[in-house]
């Protein structure tokens, strides 16, 4: 009897054409598709195989929703599970993976179109800007449910003056605020962007200073990322790669 791997795989942000090829083509051979309601359109599942048993795992315990992966993938059938974004951010996927090499089955990783790569297009923002900012931190504000590490609290990362990525933190505009605010200034731009990439995508733009407010205005509650930094200005160095005075492994620069 054949085993096959249980596949983890990226959906990207909601978009059913912004998954991989692989992962689209995964999503037709599997027999069972688990996948989170709350985060993954219905759209997503025409993929599917009409004969493909689809749970939503959003109601379920951890228990539940891998105690019926590992019986159907010991039965011989593909298992897929299907992650919003990419599955390595937020995903949740440690505990899982963990539990199948308990269990001594194989798995692998398709990775997905994060959400906050959604967001920036949307925005239609460049994150590393030279001269401006060369890094971007995915990140959270502090809920109550989950502290952050030492170190990585907004205050801490504030500091280096990235380009900011924030996940799940909708209802923490004012916190966000509060900790940003001496670092990066009440004007610093900020795009909000709710639903990347659903039909109802809203697309918003504000300051650190106006975060909350704008937040509150527009009753954002979910599926909101938040991307803070002057990145969002544009008004930065012009990139070597282009320059036509630089010279790189692809162009020779010409003088002047
Ligand atoms: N693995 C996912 C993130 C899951 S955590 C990824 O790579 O995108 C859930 C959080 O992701 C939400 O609270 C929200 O902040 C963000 N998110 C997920 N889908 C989104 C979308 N389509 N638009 C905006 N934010 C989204």
């Amino acid at each position: 009897m054949t085993l096959h791997p249980i596949l983890f795989v990226g959906a990207g942000p909601g978009d059913p054409e912004l998954i991989t090829l692989k992962g689209a083509r995964l999503l037709s051979e599997a027999d069972v598709v688990v996948y989170a309601g709350s985060l993954v359109p219905d759209a997503m599942l025409t993929h599917c195989r009409p004969d493909c048993e689809k749970v939503d795992s959003a109601p379920l315990a951890l228990e539940q929703f891998m105690g019926l992966m590992v019986e159907r993938a010991k039965a011989s059938k593909r298992v897929l599970r299907l992650h919003s974004g990419d599955s390595s951010i937020y995903g949740a996927t440690a505990e899982q993976t963990k539990l199948l090499d308990a269990e001594g089955l194989a798995w692998s990783i398709v990775p997905g179109v994060s959400s906050f790569q959604a967001a920036a297009a949307a925005l239609g923002a460049e994150l590393t800007l030279p001269g401006v900012s060369q890094s971007v931190i995915l990140t959270r504000t502090e809920g109550r449910s989950t502290p952050m590490p030492s170190g990585e609290k907004l205050e801490e990362l504030g500091k280096t003056g990235a380009t900011l990525c924030l996940f799940l933190s909708a209802t923490l505009g004012q916190k966000t605020q509060d900790a940003l605010i001496p670092h990066y200034g009440a004007d610093c731009p900020v795009g909000i962007v709710v639903r990347a990439s659903w039909p109802d995508e809203k697309v918003l733009r504000t300051t650190l200073g106006e975060l909350e407010k704008t937040i509150k205005a527009e009753k954002i509650t979910k599926q909101a990322m938040i991307i803070i930094g002057r990145a969002l200005t544009r008004e930065g160095e012009q990139s070597k790669l282009y320059d036509k005075t630089f010279t790189h492994g692809f162009r020779r620069g010409v003088k002047g």
